[in-house]
């Protein structure tokens, strides 16, 4: 048991030592853990937001090209009233007008 006890003093002072010398790789290392971390909450927190978009979003408005209702704020407004849901609509009807 004590033979135990003694590589185990053994293998905390090489883990010391070696933090010690590689602490600046540690420390890059955390910072990229942290990095990560906070990626991941800001997605997390993106992903909450997306989710209660749809009722907090504005007013839905219609595609006049395709019929898709689209939030007034990622619609594509063209002039005063008329909005699309995506480029591709607008390029279409633009092509017919
Ligand atoms: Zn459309």
């Amino acid at each position: 048991m004590k033979e135990a006890f003694f590589i185990l003093i053994v293998l905390i002072v090489l883990a010391g030592f070696t933090a010690f010398r590689y602490r600046r790789q540690i420390n890059a290392m955390l910072n990229l853990w942290r990095t990560l971390q906070t990626i991941r909450q800001t997605e997390q927190s993106n992903g909450n937001r997306i989710q209660d978009e749809p009722a907090a979003a504005g007013p839905l408005v219609n595609c006049p090209k395709c019929g898709t209702w689209v939030p007034e704020e990622k619609a594509i407004k063209l002039g005063s009233s008329a909005y699309y849901c995506s480029t591709k609509c607008l390029e279409a009807s633009v092509r017919t007008v």
